[in-house]
């Protein structure tokens, strides 16, 4: 693994979901080997009092049936049995003396405990003691009882067995455990891995795209439903994305190509207006021409700045109260001579009162783009129909369409043609900056409506602005 990504690993998702799990696993097992452990130790306890305890008994009804020397001769027989490292026994007179015991010899250390004697005097039955010898790595169980009047019997256990079989219990623990805990770490890990799988996808197909491949699209694996969705997700981002970028790639053709012709004009004129002699008449001609192109692009370039700052929000909307009717008929008034001369029969039909909250100018402006367009597009002897009205079917809005009889609009172009600096094909040969549709749209939108349009090719074009009524408080 190269140095940086292993400096990076304890940060991953991999790494701290595996630790997390591991942790985990491990206090678990700890937990599980405690109770196993206290189970164990206790219930040995339990086993070895119990036999030391059935021990005293034992020497207390020999002690009852034959007298002290049998238990004596017991007890030596015991120890002799058992092994003299193994057990032993003292029998002690109720004040602690010992007047008896086994070969004590390996039992130097261990004396007489005159507080368990004198429990046993107050009347407990046994009083048990476990003694830790020094140097010795296991420990003695003791047990104190009274076997017969006046006599009472010490007797002591090693647990050596005891203690070797908890410390094979605790290795194999530690064995198991570790072997475990690997494996767990090996599963954890196998499993962030897994899981975050689709993760890793999604970032390498980011880190392609940011590459400059836009096309690329991040795979379905139908496997992990939330990676799954995240990728679906991921993916129709992309396609808004590539989307959005060929948008402005086409944008960015449309704008070159418009600027292109008015600069080539001017620079045709300024060359021409060089090799000419001073003072001719052309001269006015020429600067009359460059002037008429400059403010064309001027135009184009302020109109594509209101366009940005009322899609950005970011333009003076003024809000006041406009009547919505005297817009229309302003515009149809304005426009009426040219459609008169290009032989074309303009109709208008409208309320006395539309009220609207807006901007009366950009109101205007929107609305004198569509009526240019709809004059610009339909051919001589046809019809424009301009209707508006209040629809009351879904939420109150004022209805306006403007309808031709003219050109039409292909249907692949129909969801381009609000797109700033598309026009058709066929309308290039006509006058226009293909701006008049974006503007007429960001104004809609900056005053709560929206502008559709339907259009069969060869028939003609209906466009229709919604706008939000103005609520009368
Ligand atoms: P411009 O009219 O300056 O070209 P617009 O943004 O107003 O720009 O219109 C974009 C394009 O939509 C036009 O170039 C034209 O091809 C098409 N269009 C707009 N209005 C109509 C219409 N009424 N009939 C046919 N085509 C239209």
């Amino acid at each position: 693994m190269p140095f940086g990504r292993m400096i990076r690993l304890p940060r991953t998702l991999s790494f701290r979901l595996t630790l997390w799990y591991g942790i985990v696993f491990s206090l678990l097992s700890c937990l599980a080997f405690l109770f196993f452990y206290v189970l164990i130790t206790t219930n040995l306890k339990q086993r070895l009092d119990s036999r030391l305890s059935d021990k005293i008994s034992e020497f207390e009804a020999i002690y009852n049936l034959h007298g002290l020397e049998d238990v004596k001769a017991a007890a030596l027989i015991e120890s002799q049995a058992a092994g003299e490292k193994k057990i032993f026994f003292r029998l002690l007179y109720a004040g602690g003396v010992a007047f008896s015991s086994s070969n004590m010899s390996y039992w130097r250390e261990i004396g007489i405990n005159r507080n368990a004697v004198g429990r046993l005097v107050e009347g407990r039955s046994r009083v048990y003691e476990t003694l830790t010898l020094p140097g010795r790595p296991d420990r003695v169980r003791i047990v104190y009882g009274i076997i017969g009047r006046g006599v009472v019997a010490q007797f002591g256990y090693s647990m050596e067995n005891d203690t070797a079989f908890v410390s094979i219990f605790k290795k194999i623990f530690l064995i198991a455990m570790s072997a475990l805990i690997l494996t767990a770490i090996l599963v954890g890990w196998f499993m962030a891995r897994r899981a975050l799988s689709g993760v890793e996808a999604v970032t390498r197909t980011a880190r392609q795209i940011s590459e400059s491949d836009l096309s690329r699209r991040v795979p379905i694996m139908a496997r992990h439903e939330e990676i799954d969705r995240l990728a679906v997700t991921f993916n129709q981002m992309l396609d808004r994305i590539e989307k959005l970028v060929s948008e402005i790639r086409e944008m960015g053709d449309n704008i070159a190509h418009d600027l292109k012709s008015p600069l080539t004009r001017i620079r045709g004129m300024a060359e021409i207006s060089i090799g000419s002699e001073p003072g001719d008449g052309d001269d006015l001609t020429l600067a009359g021409g460059t002037i008429e192109e400059c403010d064309r692009l001027l135009d184009m370039i302020n109109t594509m700045l209101i366009i940005s700052k009322t899609d950005a929000g970011a333009g003076e909307i003024a809000m006041a109260p406009v009547n919505l009717a005297d817009v229309i008929r302003g515009a149809v008034a304005l426009f009426a001579p040219l459609a008169e001369d290009k032989g074309l029969y303009l109709s208008c039909e409208t309320p006395e009162n539309l009220m609207v909250r807006g901007d009366l100018k950009m109101l205007q402006r929107a609305m004198a783009n569509l009526v240019d367009n709809a004059i610009k597009y339909t051919p001589a002897t046809g019809n424009i129909d301009i209707r508006a009205f209040r629809d009351m079917k879904v939420t109150e809005r004022i209805n306006i369409s403007i309808k031709d009889s003219g050109d039409g609009i292909d249907t692949e172009d129909l969801s381009k043609i609000f797109n700033r600096f598309f026009r058709c094909d066929q309308s290039r040969a006509t006058d226009g900056s293909g701006l008049g549709l974006s503007l007429a749209r960001a104004v809609a939108r900056a005053h709560g409506g929206e502008i559709n349009v339907e259009s069969t090719p060869g028939k003609g074009s209906t466009f229709t602005l919604y706008l939000p009524p103005m609520k009368i408080s």
